[in-house]
């Protein structure tokens, strides 16, 4: 992993910064990778990717929340989405993270709270993908993705992430659900004792995890920007004759625009990831670390003033 990556994701928990970086917000570029700071300022970012043919998710943004309450908060924004991407006949679902919804409080306080956006998702026929965060919550993760399937739930997906070598073994496990899964290569800062340190060794893993997945009988989410990967994707599906509704690409807002609608020409569902919301900091430092060159971006704007 390169030293610079390593060092964005360690300032990404860095108070002080955040607190600067907050400050100077959308005018630093943060509104190349969010949709905005509100649902309001969301919505019309979401129908004008709709028209352009592409499927959308939203998030609020927000994780590692330590207070019950605000996780009830949270909750009622989320069903407030909900309605609302119904009212407004959007193509976009809901991606959420257990910790915005207590996980890192109570593992029952999330499952309590997920359970209820899921049902209130299924009620205007609508999908909630559990995002992966960081491996001390990749047990809780699955173990309530696990709990809500069993329980009948059939709207709901979650995340694998390919730096992770406990992924495969995951996968395997899954299997007999039928899972709809994301899978991505990883964005958070992991130890060499449990996640791969070179980007080839993730490539490769992430390859196999896609080959398990789409072989399998549940729904696959090709989430990467990495062309080879897109690729490959495409070749083995026409090789297998995977129907193409068994699976999408995903990618990030303001990531590889011209390659999602590329996509989209060829024929394949793509859906783009387009979060909101005033607490984007952490976000917008794991899309830094992504590609240090970013940085750049960001900095030539604060030049320009
Ligand atoms: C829809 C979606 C959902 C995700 N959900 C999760 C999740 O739940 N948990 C999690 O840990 N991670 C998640 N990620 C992030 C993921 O783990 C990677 O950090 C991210 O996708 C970058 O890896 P890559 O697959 O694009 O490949 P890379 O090898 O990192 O990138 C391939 C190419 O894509 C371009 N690129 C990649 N990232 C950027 C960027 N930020 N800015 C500009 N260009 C870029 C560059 O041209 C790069 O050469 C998600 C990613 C996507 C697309």
């Amino acid at each position: 992993m390169s030293a610079l990556r390593s060092l964005i994701l360690a300032a990404s928990e860095n108070r002080r910064l955040q607190r600067f970086v907050q400050r100077y917000g959308f005018r630093l570029g943060a509104s190349r990778f969010v949709a905005g700071e509100t649902l309001d300022d969301a919505v019309p970012v979401l129908r004008r990717l709709n028209e352009n043919g592409l499927l959308t998710n939203t998030t609020l943004l927000g994780e590692g929340v330590r207070d019950e309450a605000e996780t009830r908060a949270v909750v009622l924004v989320y069903r407030d989405v909900l309605d609302r991407v119904q009212a407004e006949g959007l193509r976009a679902n809901v991606a959420l993270k257990l910790t915005h919804l207590g996980l890192s409080i109570d593992e029952e306080l999330a499952y309590r709270n997920v359970a209820e956006l899921v049902e209130h998702a299924a009620q205007v026929g609508n999908f909630i993908r559990i995002d992966m965060e960081e491996s001390r919550h990749v047990d809780g993760t699955l173990r309530i993705y696990r709990r809500l399937r069993e329980g009948g739930h059939a709207n709901v997906g979650t995340v694998l992430q390919s730096y992770l070598f406990r992924s495969e073994d995951d996968l395997a496990a899954l299997l007999p659900l039928a899972p709809n899964l994301r899978i991505v290569k990883g964005a958070y800062l992991e130890p060499a004792e449990i996640a791969y340190p070179q980007k080839r060794d993730v490539d490769a893993a992430y390859a196999r995890l896609l080959e398990t997945s789409l072989g399998g009988e549940g729904f696959t989410a090709v989430a990467t920007h990495d062309e080879a990967l897109i690729e490959h994707a495409i070749s083995f599906a026409r090789e297998r004759a995977i129907p193409s509704g068994r699976f999408q690409f995903q990618m990030l807002y303001g990531v590889r625009p011209r390659l999602q609608l590329e996509l989209v020409q060829r024929g394949y569902d793509v859906l783009v990831a387009t979060p909101y919301g005033p607490d984007w900091y952490r976000y917008l430092m794991r899309r830094l670390a992504e590609r240090p060159a970013n940085l750049l971006f960001l900095l030539r704007n604060l030049v320009r003033g």
